[in-house]
């Protein structure tokens, strides 16, 4: 579609009677922002994920204002404004811990081709600081779920793009020529993912076909933002639909290579398995309102190569701690180079690991030691995933769940019982535990 043919499309209009969103349910001080600009004479509009989640009847994540207006214009009438972003300029408008992002209308490609958009070789989108219409704002959005505008001035809902209708059908559709969109930026087959995911939609045929055979343009995306991206996708309660999707798509492979290979290779389908409990026990933790972290996802997508680094290093001679250590520290430079890790994430996703064959040492002092250390809690619960995939015996995963709970008359009974002269390695090894650092 280009935009001289939907420059002249004129919106379907969904009267306040005929949609469910009500201003009660809309944050108050997205409110307030829609209000202040329509007073100052600009349009505006609530848009994106808070229209979508409002009419599926969920609770929205964020409210994303559009306007008329330009950032400048909207830092004008704010004293709680910044204007941020290199490739995008947006205007976000805080209010203590909430919030609210502005953006001005912005044209499609077309248009900002010709008026000094930039792009890469491969059609991507390097700046896009085109302003536009209501219209083209529309149009140069993703997905048509995702382009519906709620007008402050009439309660009303403009749709552009035929969204309603998806949203109804529970279809994830790109706007315009997929194969055009998907190379303009490359981030949009994560956002499929996601949203289909997140909404229990289905992708449609026209918006996946393309996706397998684009999956390695996500090289080239910035790690930082792929990062993001894949916090998007796992912390949030669907992570193990959003695995098993980007496996589907090869998009997977692109995020986590070693990882990946493995699960290509392995016939038992243990990491598989592993990699299923951990987001299966995640999205379990955000739909209970439980803590999750990235250190944690992490240790969970990148336990199979570090593992099997560590056998490598500790068949060599290493003590199987240090070997954890070092094959993280082998594995990660590769990995960061494609999705960034901030080094308060991969220190404690370090402790994780090398903290996996100390709960093996059950003598003297070293349980009370271990319950003691800052990282018991998480290496615990990894341990816990570990059992679950049946890497370590389920026997000491019980010991370790007793042992923290009961009083110190408990722990020093479940002490005695304990296997003596325990060093690494349990000495009834099943047969996944051969190829296992200790535990
Ligand atoms: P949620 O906030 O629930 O994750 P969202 O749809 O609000 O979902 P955001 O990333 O907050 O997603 O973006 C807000 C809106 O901006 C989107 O709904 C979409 O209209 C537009 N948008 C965001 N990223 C892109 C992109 N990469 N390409 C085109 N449009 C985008
Ligand atoms: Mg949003």
């Amino acid at each position: 579609m280009n935009l001289q043919e939907t420059s002249t499309l004129s919106p379907n209009i969904v009267p306040r009677a005929d949609h469910n969103i009500s201003r009660t349910q809309i944050s108050e001080n997205a409110l307030k922002v829609l209000y202040r600009l329509k007073t100052a004479g600009y349009e505006s509009y609530l848009v994106g994920g808070g229209v979508r989640d409002l009419l599926l009847g969920r609770e929205p994540k964020d409210f994303d204002i559009a306007t008329d207006a330009r950032p400048e214009q909207v830092h004008a009438l704010f004293r709680n404004c910044r204007i941020i972003g290199r490739r995008f300029r947006l205007a976000h408008v805080q209010f203590g811990g909430e919030i609210i992002e502005v953006a001005t209308f912005r044209a499609n490609q077309d248009a900002a081709r010709e008026v000094g958009g930039a792009h890469n070789d491969s059609g991507r989108i390097l700046r896009d600081n085109t302003y536009g219409t209501l219209e083209q704002d529309a149009f140069r959005r993703d997905f048509t779920v995702n382009a519906l505008y709620y007008d402050i001035r009439d309660f009303s809902l403009r749709d552009y793009v035929n969204g309603i209708a998806d949203l109804r059908a529970g279809t994830l559709r790109l706007i315009g020529e997929p194969q055009i969109r998907y190379r303009e930026d490359p981030v949009r087959m994560l956002r499929a993912v996601r949203f289909a995911a997140k909404l229990g939609f289905r992708i449609h045929p026209d918006t996946a076909a393309p996706i397998s055979a684009l999956s390695t343009l996500l090289d080239g995306i910035p790690p930082a933002r792929l990062f993001e991206e894949i916090l998007k996708l796992f912390l949030y309660g669907f992570g193990l639909q959003s695995f098993e999707s980007l496996r589907h798509f090869g998009l997977f492979a692109r995020l986590f290579s070693r990882t990946d290979a493995i699960l290509d290779t392995e016939e038992q389908g243990f990491p598989h398995t592993f990699i299923a409990e951990a987001l299966a026990s995640t999205d379990a933790r955000v739909n209970a309102d439980k803590s999750v972290t990235p250190a944690f996802l992490f240790a969970a997508l990148l336990w199979e190569p570090v593992r099997q680094q560590a056998l490598v290093l500790e068949a060599q001679g290493m003590h199987p701690g240090e070997a954890l250590r070092r094959a993280a520290d082998e594995i990660l430079p590769e990995q960061i180079s494609h999705v960034a890790l901030p080094r308060r994430f991969a220190t404690p996703m370090i402790e994780i690991y090398q903290l996996q064959p100390r709960f093996a040492q059950r003598d003297g002092k070293r349980p009370l030691r271990l319950l003691a250390h800052p990282r018991f809690r998480a290496a615990y619960d990894f341990l816990m995933l570990r059992a679950a995939a049946g890497e370590v015996d389920t026997e000491l995963a019980r010991w370790w769940t007793e042992f923290q709970n009961v009083d110190a008359a408990g722990q020093s009974s479940l002490l005695n019982a304990a296997p003596a002269g325990e060093r690494g390695r349990s000495r009834r090894r099943r047969r996944r535990r051969e190829t296992s650092p200790s535990a």
